[in-house]
């Protein structure tokens, strides 16, 4: 087969015993060597030696299956360093039964794609529908060589902060260049640009974006913006796991879905360093891997995910949802699956507004880690996220002070991080301490600190202050439309009879009591952090998207 590119695609297998290398390849070869050209090694040092040549004739390669118990480099150190040669490549382990867990280590590792238990006789069940559906993977997307988007900014310019915000969470892989160093400043003079108006992005084919909005930015770089269709069984709003979970379980089980999402996938848990509770992954896993592998599974099954729409408004229409978008186009669905989460609150003190984006970052730790090198810095906040925060920015940083409001973490964060934290020299806790003040020329500078047991003030150096204060559903827009409790999360189910004192919410026609997850209006349901007395998980919401789901049926079936 040759790639949309016109260059053949290869498939490689690597395993030490030569007649489990045979075998493979033989199988491989009976379905695939038509249209691929099956590549075989008895060794990780030959097989990369081969994916080297296939990369210098400008070859691609699909697939690699590599055995795990190999001596001298095992199938795991192997697929790293093959993922340097040829990232795009899907990954497959094969391994015994007895190094299961070995396989689920690599799924973090080297992103495993999938781990194939030998023996996979019959190839028919075990291996052909593996390969075939990486393959349709790899043919949707990652057949692309990674194209070099550039970005010319400056660390304290906050659009600049931004959009590196987006293009990292949207997976948009980007070369950086400071506007004060040479090849930026000749980017810039190349694009007619001036330092007043950063950032600006060069896309592959080398248009100069200038202040680019984020919709400019996604049309750039190959995410949908625009709905196919303009009525579908099922709109998700939000993009979260809560959003991802209800795309992909609506498209699996037949559902037309789209899925709207204000700026990128992956909602809060997008930007964890690691998440470590959720099911499967027993040694954690990124945010933005959770992220990547979400969407590309709710893509497999088909739903729709659009990106930099804002939604603004949800109109009742017979029995038709119609959503409204900031741009005051709109389509309709059968029901609704609102998944909005929460957004962070901002911190209220004199001069952090104005050094939003210059040295003060709402969660934003990811991005900034490498601009910490060796530099004090300071998080505010007790809960999981700035726990993590302070792990992850701890080792580039020379000192991380965690500033707490309450007298202790215990009450505010989990077991395993506190334990995690404490062991790290040079992350430090300051209870009952307030940020009351930040200053700085452009950026930030010093914060001032409060004890709020003495009222005593301190003004420190800081280099950067990570804000992590909690969160808020942004849901102002559903006004009027749906049933909220006094802190803006969506009412639903048992709780909106319980607010009702009993009774079913005003407007209610039905003759059944809202489903579990259904908000006051019948065909719209809420799932993850939006939901009033949500548990505020990755694993809850992921959950609660797949039950709406399944709520999402039942109503439909009685439409
Ligand atoms: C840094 C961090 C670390 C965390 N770590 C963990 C952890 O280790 N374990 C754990 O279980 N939980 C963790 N959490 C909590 C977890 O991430 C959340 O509970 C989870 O993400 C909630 O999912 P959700 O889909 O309901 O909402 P969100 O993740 O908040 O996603 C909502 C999405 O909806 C979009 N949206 C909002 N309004 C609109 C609109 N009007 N139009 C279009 N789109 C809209 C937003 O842009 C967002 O992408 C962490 C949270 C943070 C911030």
């Amino acid at each position: 087969m040759t790639s949309p590119g016109g260059r053949r695609t290869a498939i490689l297998t690597v395993d030490d015993d030569p007649g489990v290398s045979r075998a493979v390849a033989r199988d491989l070869r009976r379905r695939y060597g038509e249209q691929h050209r099956i590549v075989r090694a008895e060794s990780g040092a030959t097989a990369l030696d081969a994916l080297r040549e296939i990369k210098l004739r400008g070859e691609l390669v699909a697939v690699i299956l590599a055995d795990y118990r190999m001596p001298e480099m095992n199938g795991i150190e192997f697929l790293e360093q093959a993922m340097d040669i040829h990232p795009g490549a899907r990954r497959i382990l094969l391994t015994a039964y007895a190094d299961t867990s070995a396989a689920i280590d690599a799924i973090n590792v080297v992103d495993l794609d999938h781990y194939l238990l030998k023996p996979w006789d019959p190839p028919e069940e075990k291996l052909y529908p593996v390969v075939d559906s990486l393959l349709e993977t790899w043919l949707q997307s990652d057949h692309r060589p990674v194209p070099e988007t550039r970005m010319v900014g400056h660390r304290w310019s906050a659009r600049s902060s931004a959009v590196r915000e987006f293009l990292a969470r949207n997976q948009v892989p980007y070369r950086w260049y400071s506007s004060d160093e040479p090849e930026g400043e000749r980017l810039l003079a190349a694009a007619g640009a001036d330092l007043h108006r950063l950032p600006v992005v060069i896309t592959p084919d080398g248009e100069a974006l200038i202040e680019p909005t984020d919709a400019e930015l996604a049309g750039h770089v190959g995410l949908a913006t625009a709905p196919a269709k303009d009525f579908y069984d099922l709109i998700v709003i939000g993009g979260g796991p809560a959003g991802l979970g209800a795309a992909l379980y609506g498209a699996s089980e037949g559902l037309r879905t789209v899925l709207v999402e204000r700026t990128a996938t992956g909602g809060q848990a997008g930007q964890s360093s690691r998440i470590e509770n959720y099911l499967g992954f027993p040694d954690g896993v990124s945010g933005a891997q959770l992220t990547d592998r979400a969407r590309r599974q709710a893509a497999k099954f088909g739903a729709e995910v659009l990106t930099t729409r804002d939604v603004v408004g949800l109109d009742i229409k017979g029995s038709a949802r119609s959503v409204r978008f900031a741009d005051g186009t709109a389509i309709d669905a059968h029901a609704v699956i609102l998944a909005t989460g929460v957004s962070y609150r901002t911190l209220e003190a004199p001069g952090v507004d104005e050094l939003t984006g210059a040295g003060v970052y709402y969660g934003s730790a990811l991005t900034e880690a490498a601009a910490c090198a060796n530099q004090d810095i300071f998080i505010v906040g007790g809960a999981n996220s700035a726990g993590q925060a302070a792990v992850y920015l701890a080792k580039a940083a020379r000192s991380v002070t965690i500033l707490v409001r309450g007298g202790s973490l215990e009450r505010s964060m989990s077991y395993y991080l506190i334990q995690q934290l404490a062991a790290i020299p040079n992350i430090s806790v300051r209870v009952c301490t307030e940020v009351v003040g930040a200053e700085g020329d452009g950026h930030l500078e010093k914060l001032t600190l409060r004890d709020n047991q003495t009222g005593q003030t301190e003004t420190v150096d800081a280099s950067a202050l990570f804000v992590f204060i909690g969160a808020a559903p942004l849901t102002g827009w559903l006004d009027g439309v749906v049933a909220r409790d006094g802190r803006g999360f969506v009412l639903t189910g048992p709780d909106l009879v319980a607010a009702g004192d009993g009774k079913l919410p005003g407007g209610w026609e039905l003759d059944r009591p809202p489903y579990h997850l259904e908000a006051s209006v019948p065909g719209v349901f809420v799932a993850g952090d939006a939901r009033a007395e949500s548990a505020k998980r990755v694993a809850s919401a992921v959950g609660e998207g797949a039950m709406a789901v399944m709520l999402v049926h039942r109503y439909l079936e009685k439409l």
